[in-house]
């Protein structure tokens, strides 16, 4: 398995002349993602996060301060093709990128092409051309089943195949953008007939998403070995999910309207170079599980496939914003939670020869922990919406309410290293707008 490898780019000794970088807690000079952005008053164009500010890329190529062939491909207002590149180009430019902010002989030709991030609007960083979701936190997947099925909450198929489902790429929004309470139909299990109405059951789930980099032909898969050479990074991603609507509708074919109507994502990309020295062992199977089959099975997959990443969930309502109270941490756990890796995931997705391409996110699944102070959503934590979360005003909480505000991070962590985190994955609730041009609140 041909994975980044560790270099002088995240030396923990390296620091940044760029004030504040030295200590950021996602961002300090070993991170670098990469974004598109748009500084106050001016258009999109390629980025990368360093501490507080954004360095403009596409103005960095222009003075010819980056390495070609990277150079070429950051003028556009998405980074499908720096995403497309050949590892060792994206591994150029980022040793080029840390010698510009931690040799302080660039600081004069650096410093006018940094904006400051609070100033500037994230946007998507690539155009999504297809977008799945999977289903690989094993304990999401047995909490959530045991709601349906207390005896056998996984099915037999579950430890063989990762399970996904192709999602919706056109509702996928950076970090920021509020979310509108999704209206559908739902049927009470006590109900002779379904209704039509704002979701009661909205839930977020707790994600990672996968970029994919280069892509393969159809008819052509990806060798179990080769599928790291396709991720190009990482994100947050919250798969926001209508409860009510999902019970009702997933019957045969799975999800549908109780997901697609929005996906937030931390807008970078922490690159799969930047995660070099937080891959870690994939943990071993239970004992009695099955091995996975041949075309999913590589040794340096399981050494080093799986990433050290902490994962925290807050809760903030509008009145507790309003009285100047802090987020409530809702779950903290392990990325390491998933029954499957990214590689894995990738191999198996273009197995039967579907063409992956590059800009194609994958998101895992929801990344539940063991124990339910790691449950990565409310569904789990509620136990279906019986067992009500208290909040710091005395509100509580079943599931989401108009004027919540849910907010995912991730930091990884590997001890020797500069631990790096993935930024903002946050989004408001708004009510309900309309149904049938009707205002569903009139
Ligand atoms: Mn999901």
């Amino acid at each position: 398995m041909n994975f980044p490898q560790i270099d002088e780019t995240h030396d923990p000794a390296r620091s940044s002349w760029v004030e504040r970088a030295d200590g950021h807690s996602d961002f300090p000079v070993q991170n670098l993602p990469y974004g598109i952005f748009s500084p106050q008053g001016g258009a999109p164009r390629a980025g990368v996060a360093i501490g507080t500010m954004i360095f403009d890329l596409r103005a960095a190529a222009e003075a010819g301060l980056l390495p070609a062939p990277a150079a070429a491909v950051l003028d556009g207002t998405v980074l499908n093709p720096l995403m497309a590149l050949p590892s060792a180009d994206r591994v150029a430019l980022r040793r080029r990128l840390s010698e510009l902010f931690s040799d302080a002989r660039w600081r004069g030709a650096v410093e006018p092409l940094l904006h400051r991030a609070a100033d500037c609007v994230p946007h998507l960083p690539a155009a999504i051309g297809d977008y799945t979701d999977f289903y690989v936190g094993i304990h999401h997947a047995t909490n959530i089943g045991k709601l349906f099925r207390p005896d056998n909450p996984l099915l037999p198929n579950y430890k063989y195949v990762p399970i996904g489902y192709h999602g919706r790429a056109s509702s996928i929004r950076p970090s920021g953008v509020p979310v509108l309470r999704p209206q559908g139909q739902r049927k009470a299990p006590d109900a002779d007939m379904p209704e039509v109405g704002p979701s009661q059951r909205l839930d977020y789930e707790l994600e990672l998403g996968i970029w994919i980099g280069a892509g393969n032909a159809l008819g052509e898969p990806v060798p179990i070995g080769r599928a790291a050479e396709h991720i190009a990074g990482f994100c947050l991603l919250n798969d926001w999910s209508a409860r009510d609507f999902q019970a009702w509708e997933y019957v045969p074919l799975g999800p549908f309207l109780a997901k697609n109507f929005q996906t937030t994502i931390s807008p970078w990309i922490v690159t799969a170079e930047a995660m070099a020295p937080f891959r870690i062992a994939q943990p071993g199977r239970p004992e009695g599980d099955p091995r996975p089959l041949p075309y999913l099975w590589d040794e340096g997959d399981q050494a080093k496939g799986a990433l050290a990443i902490d994962l925290e969930v807050h809760l903030s309502s509008a009145r507790m914003r309003a009285e100047g109270l802090e987020p409530l941490r809702l779950s903290r756990g392990p990325a390491s939670s998933m029954y499957w890796t990214a590689q894995q995931i990738v191999a198996h997705h273009a197995s039967n020869g579907c063409n992956l391409n590059p800009g194609d996110l994958l998101g895992t699944g929801t990344l539940s922990a063991p124990k339910r102070d790691g449950y990565g959503s409310l569904m789990e934590l509620t136990e279906g919406g019986k067992r009500r979360i208290s909040l710091p005003t005395g509100e509580e909480r079943a599931f989401l309410e108009d004027g919540d505000e849910l907010a995912l991070k991730a930091v990884a962590r590997a001890d020797g290293y500069v631990p790096i985190g993935f930024g903002e994955c946050r989004a408001v609730i708004q009510p309900a707008r309309f149904l049938h041009g009707i205002r569903a609140d009139n």
